[in-house]
């Protein structure tokens, strides 16, 4: 346990993400289960409320004066690729999963970062690169070992605890400390993608071709649009297929690539590990705040206002199709599953303490002007500090949320860093 008085404390309190300052009571490193469990049954006797933290890319204040039980030591991982599932511990990160998987022609399904935890990012639903063709992490989650509000390791999952199950599909960290997850993995034989840059003055054209190619690709073919203006202003075009043929990808393709020039193409095989690091934001923690903006259609309104927002000092704004226009609803998911085809997800980071406050007005700026657009919830892996859980889920769900809370967690013991209660 890493309290306030040891030396290391100004380093271990923080998370991946310096944009939060986070202030815990205690910071405990749990170096397997049993001590998970142990850090539990503490903060009952000091009067604690735990939060559990994998690497912290997803840090909050609501953090601030918990007993914090980091899970990163929790790297157990099995893959049994002819049952299709994998078994992770809690500190596993995506790149570790999508590496194991190399050769076996199956996928988890990884986001942007290979170094989020899969425990973190599924439990707060979790939109992917293959969220197309096969649903959000949250949907993936097949049973859960937690420990829960008495302190005490067990195994659940749909046959056991229903309702448990269908909150922690998306309720994210407020049910207990997870230690590990079992998860379905899914086809992948053969995932090819790449990314076509362009000159940042052909956006316009490019981006009204991509919101055509988008609405005809099929569902196993996916692609995301960046403004990006890092290493120097571009407009990029990524996209990615599990299992799809050349003629599929190169039909996608064509519409985007003759809307302008591209400077550079590269479209090839890839291992599943190279999904995981595909456009990654670099490694080292970094002060990274977003917001998202679920929406319908690639309108010209719509790609005008990105254009005139989507400059410095925002890192990069990216369009991502995440569904083909039908119900996206998952049963027995609590939330995640973004219902609306697109998502507007705009990201600054702050090199110095000062460039951070103005990144995050210039994104509260673009937040604003996307709001005619913004359809449907959020997920909470797409929320910002200051967004609440209200934002992610309809009223009955949420109602049914507090009510599991309340029924498994009666004094609340366990914080997410999104406050369910
Ligand atoms: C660079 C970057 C790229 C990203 N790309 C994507 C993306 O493509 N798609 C996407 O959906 N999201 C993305 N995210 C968001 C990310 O998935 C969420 O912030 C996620 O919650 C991070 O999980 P973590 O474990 O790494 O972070 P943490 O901050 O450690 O965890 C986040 C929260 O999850 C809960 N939690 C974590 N571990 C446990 C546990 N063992 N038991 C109980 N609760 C737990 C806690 O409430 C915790 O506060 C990205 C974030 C960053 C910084």
């Amino acid at each position: 346990m890493i309290t306030p008085e040891s030396p290391d404390w100004e380093q271990m309190r923080r998370g991946w993400n310096l944009s939060v300052d986070q202030q815990p009571a205690a910071v405990v490193e749990a170096a397997g289960p049993d001590q998970v469990a142990e850090a539990v049954k503490y903060a009952a006797t000091q009067g604690l409320q735990v939060s559990a933290q994998a690497g912290g890319h997803g840090a909050t204040y609501a953090l601030d004066g918990m007993l914090v039980v980091r899970t990163s030591a929790l790297d157990s991982l099995s893959v049994d690729v002819t049952a299709r599932t994998a078994r992770v511990g809690a500190g596993v990160r995506w790149g570790d999963l999508q590496a194991a998987l190399d050769g076996t022609g199956l996928t988890g399904l990884p986001g942007s970062s290979a170094n989020v935890s899969v425990v973190g990012y599924c439990l707060n639903g979790g939109f992917s690169w293959f969220s197309r063709p096969y649903g959000s992490g949250a949907g993936s989650l097949r049973a859960v070992e937690l420990v829960d509000a008495a302190g005490e390791r067990r195994w659940i999952d749909d046959a056991s605890e229903p309702d448990l199950m269908w909150a922690l599909r998306g309720g994210g960290g407020n049910f207990g400390v997870v230690t590990a997850v079992e998860l379905d993995l899914h086809r992948a034989p053969a995932i090819t993608g790449g990314r076509l840059i362009f000159p940042i003055e052909q956006a316009g054209a490019v981006l009204t071709a991509y919101g055509q190619a988008t609405r005809e690709a099929p569902d196993n073919v996916t692609l995301w649009a960046y403004l990006a203006q890092y290493p120097t202003p571009a407009c990029m075009v990524d996209v990615i297929t599990p299992d799809a043929s050349s003629a599929e990808l190169e039909q996608a393709l064509s519409l985007v690539r003759a809307a302008g020039t591209p400077v550079s193409e590269v479209i090839r095989p890839l291992q599943p590990s190279e999904v995981a690091d595909f456009n990654s934001v670099p490694a080292p923690p970094q002060a990274l705040s977003l917001i998202t903006s679920p929406f319908q259609e690639v309108t010209p309104e719509l790609i005008g206002t990105l254009q005139e927002y989507g400059k410095p000092p925002l890192f990069q704004v990216v369009i991502r199709h995440l569904r083909s226009g039908q119900d996206g609803t998952y049963p027995g998911v609590a939330a995640a599953d973004p219902q609306a085809p697109y998502l507007v997800l705009a990201v600054s980071i702050a090199r110095t303490p000062d460039q951070q406050e103005p990144g995050v007005r210039a994104l509260r700026a673009l937040q604003e002007a996307l709001s005619p657009w913004s359809v449907g919830q959020k997920t909470p892996t797409g929320l910002s500090s200051w967004n609440t859980l209200d934002e992610c889920y309809g009223p009955n769900d949420l109602a049914r949320l507090r009510e599991i809370k309340q029924r498994v967690d009666p004094g609340d013991r366990f914080v997410g860093n999104f406050r369910l209660l």
